[in-house]
């Protein structure tokens, strides 16, 4: 097996006799990608029912049918994104031709995370393939059976020279980062991203950071607390509450806090039955310390629903806990599990400014009828992206730029703000020879008052 420093070798070899550069070449690596990940269905599903027993479904809806939507998008609209793009120029440098141009970078690393393994190891790589870069990519290693059948199956179906998966721990991801690389893709937690961050400031390698956060669910009096309820469960359990963009918490009006913990009590009845640890539908903790760390939440305040848990197979059950505060342990970090703790608001400019206090969410969901409420939500609160009255189906709209702010991370992508984002944008301006004001050179005389004239 080749070593890290030869993979980036052959690499940057590969990238340099400009194969990649070639827009019909990075189509075709893109359906010959699709195309792997569809022969190897099957494999990819048991590989996450090892990791945490997620369900067929899920892994259709939250990964590869993402991936399969990503590609198909991208090869329909790459010949169009990728064309040098004319802009206008101005009155001073008259006459000239404006063109920006999209180039790759040249080697892409893409670091992934565990919880959706392979949707967020390869959805980057897609862009890094679309904006005709090479790529290694390093998948989380805490998904064990998804980072190895990746491996298996993009090791047999690419060349390395062009594209590799690596897998490792935090000692391979280091091993990478001394390498001469062009881009660095990260998702994980703020934490190893600061890590990340200063080995790329090392070498001045431009980066992207997907992290996490608090994401709250804010829900005033005006809701309709039935759909309310559905879409909160949804995207608080889907996955065991393991997403970087689930409601964190819910964020209420006092008067809307019994109805709805009756409705999404019924939900979580209606997904999981009686017994949500029968339930074929319901994965579970990716490893013991997320499990002890999330256990350790279950006495905080009030428990409304749920609390149930068995250590053996890491089930948590999906759980409700009111009477929580903001300084409750479960309000300091993450939660990253089916806890959800439920806090209020008596009115929208308390819980705008609580929220403005702590550190920017990745992702806000609002559940009101009231548009000038929706707006002032939109306008007064940084954070990356969101939805009115759903949640997590942001991600899935290819339109829409994904990515967070602050600490929740920089740069966004998904969609034709992928391509954007693994490639340079070369702006060159073309100027004619036959013709040169020569307002702009020495001695400047009189020049002053002409280029006031041209510039005011
Ligand atoms: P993590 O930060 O522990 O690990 C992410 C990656 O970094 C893994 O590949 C891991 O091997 C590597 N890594 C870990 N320690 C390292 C070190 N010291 N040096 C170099 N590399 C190291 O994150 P995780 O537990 O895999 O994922 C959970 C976090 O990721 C949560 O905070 C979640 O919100 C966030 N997340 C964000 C997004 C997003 O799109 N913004 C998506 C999923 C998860």
């Amino acid at each position: 097996m080749a070593s890290i420093q030869q993979i980036v070798k052959h690499q940057k070899k590969y990238f340099q006799s400009g194969a990649t550069k070639d827009v019909s070449f990075r189509i075709e690596q893109l359906k010959k990608l699709k195309n792997v990940l569809k022969k190897h269905e099957h494999k990819i599903f048991d590989a996450l029912k090892n990791d945490f027993q997620k369900p067929a479904f899920e892994t259709y809806g939250t990964e590869l049918g993402i991936l399969y939507t990503e590609i198909d998008h991208i090869v329909k609209n790459l010949s169009s994104w990728a064309n040098p793009e004319r802009v206008s120029g101005s009155l001073i440098n008259f006459p000239s031709a404006n063109t920006i141009y999209h180039q790759p970078y040249g080697i892409a690393l893409v670091i992934g995370a565990w919880n959706y393994p392979i949707q967020l190891t390869l959805n980057p790589v897609i862009g890094a393939m679309a904006a005709g870069n090479c790529v290694v990519a390093k998948p989380s290693e805490l998904a064990s059976h998804s980072s190895s059948i990746m491996a298996d199956i993009i090791n047999t179906a690419f060349d390395a020279e062009y594209l590799h998966i690596i897998e490792g721990a935090a000692e391979t991801t280091q091993q990478l980062l001394k390498e001469p690389l062009d881009y660095i893709f990260f998702t994980g937690s703020t934490r190893v991203g600061k890590i990340i961050m200063q080995a790329a400031a090392e070498q001045l390698i431009p980066i992207t950071l997907e992290l996490g956060g608090k994401s709250p669910a804010i829900v005033d009096k005006t809701a309709k607390l039935e759909t309310t309820a559905k879409r909160i469960a949804w995207g608080k359990f889907v996955n065991a509450g393991q997403t970087c963009v689930a409601p964190d918490y819910l964020y209420i009006h006092p008067s809307v806090q019994e109805e709805l913990i009756d409705k999404l009590t019924n939900c979580i009845h209606e997904f999981y039955g009686d017994d949500p640890s029968e339930s074929p539908d319901y994965p579970r903790i990716i490893n013991d310390d997320h499990f002890n760390r999330l256990t350790s939440y279950l006495d905080n305040g009030t428990l409304a629903s749920g609390g149930e848990y068995t250590l053996e197979d890491r089930y948590i059950a999906p759980t409700i806990l009111t009477d929580i505060g903001w300084d409750d342990p479960v309000m300091q970090e993450e939660i990253f599990g089916p806890i959800l703790p439920i806090l209020t608001f008596n009115d929208i400019d308390t819980a705008i400014a609580q929220i403005n206090a702590h550190p920017n969410p990745l992702a806000l969901y609002l559940f009101s009828e009231d548009t000038s409420q929706q707006q002032r939500i939109i306008s007064e609160i940084s954070f990356g992206g969101g939805c009115i009255n759903d949640t997590i189906a942001h991600l899935g709209n290819q339109n829409l730029p994904f990515g967070g702010v602050g600490n929740s991370g920089m740069g966004r992508y998904h969609g034709k703000a992928s391509f954007e984002l693994f490639s340079h944008q070369k702006s060159i301006m073309k100027k004619t020879t036959w013709f040169d004001i020569p307002l702009r050179y020495a001695p400047y005389k009189n020049n002053l008052k002409w280029l006031k004239k041209l510039i005011n």
